[in-house]
């Protein structure tokens, strides 16, 4: 088993495609004088969020969430990491 797997038993309903996304988006309580500026328009946040981004394997190895090809963790505003968000990562 990878380390990068990170089996979830919380996911509920039809067994995602692979390559779907999902986010882990929450709050650091903190400004960018802690945690830098926003990594994605390079402005002063006065609170940065953290997001984190997973996606569905699903191969002979077996099927769960992995970080593998993901952008693992982007710190700055709710609404930009927001707009990093994707349906699913490509998968060649
Ligand atoms: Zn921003």
């Amino acid at each position: 088993m990878s380390a990068q797997l990170q089996p979830e038993m919380d996911f509920i309903g039809p067994r995602p495609l692979t390559g779907h996304c999902k986010y882990r988006l929450k709050t650091t309580g903190d400004n960018s004088a802690k945690y830098g500026l926003c990594e994605v328009c390079h402005e002063h946040a006065s609170e940065v969020f953290m997001q984190t981004e997973s996606r569905w394997f699903d191969d002979r190895h077996g099927c769960g969430w992995t970080y593998h090809r993901c952008r693992t963790t982007v710190f700055g505003h709710k609404t930009c990491l927001e707009r990093l968000q994707r349906t699913s990562v490509p998968i060649p």
